[in-house]
């Protein structure tokens, strides 16, 4: 190789270093493991609103306020033909949830805190933070998602607070939320 040629391959170097440096997709080491990790980020739960009856749309809010809250779980409604992560069903009891294993469960949209003012989209959102993983905590202020029917029918946030985001995002977080879905300990929770 004479050096005008050395000169020409260097210089192909410097460009490709370059684009290394400026963010463009590239086959690296690092931005293969990047692209996994992004993969990874986004675990999708599914979930059948098809027995939510008139509570429908507030399931889609609900669902669509946690989507716009966290990223490394989002919830999709399933597809037909699918078995949903999620099941929703509408009764005429207290709103309740019966997660089964993180991500996983059965959500009752109860018309009885309904019938008494409770908002439904919160109900929702609320119920659906519990197959996410989240516990109660009440009493709590309105700001909280968790603090429920304790914050009273004026309440009507959809939104979990930042606390309750960051407990989601990492019990979502990575590999970790495979060891967690093998055996998680869970009790029916109420709105
Ligand atoms: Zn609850």
């Amino acid at each position: 190789m004479n050096s005008r040629k050395i000169l020409r391959a260097s210089l192909a170097l410097c460009t490709t270093g370059l684009l290394f440096g400026s963010g463009v997709q590239v086959a690296s080491a690092t931005g293969q493991a990047d692209e996994r990790g992004a993969q990874a980020a986004a675990r999708v739960v599914t979930y059948d609103s098809s027995g939510a009856a008139e509570f429908k749309d507030a399931v889609t809010q609900g669902a669509a306020a946690w989507n716009e809250s966290v990223k490394n779980v989002q919830l999709k409604p399933v597809q037909p033909g699918q078995r949903a992560n999620i099941i929703v069903v509408a009764d005429n009891g207290w709103p309740r949830a019966q997660p089964t294993s993180l991500g996983n469960g059965r959500v009752w949209m109860g018309r009885q805190a309904v019938n008494e003012g409770h908002n439904t989209v919160r109900i929702a959102s609320h119920e659906l933070g519990h197959i996410l993983g989240l516990p109660d905590v009440k009493p709590g202020p309105c700001s909280s998602l968790m603090s429920g029917a304790s914050a009273g029918t004026s309440c009507t946030n959809q939104y979990p607070n930042a606390q309750e985001k960051a407990s989601v995002e990492r019990k979502f977080a990575g590999s970790k939320v495979y060891a967690r879905d093998v055996a998680p300990k869970f009790a029916l929770a109420v709105y």
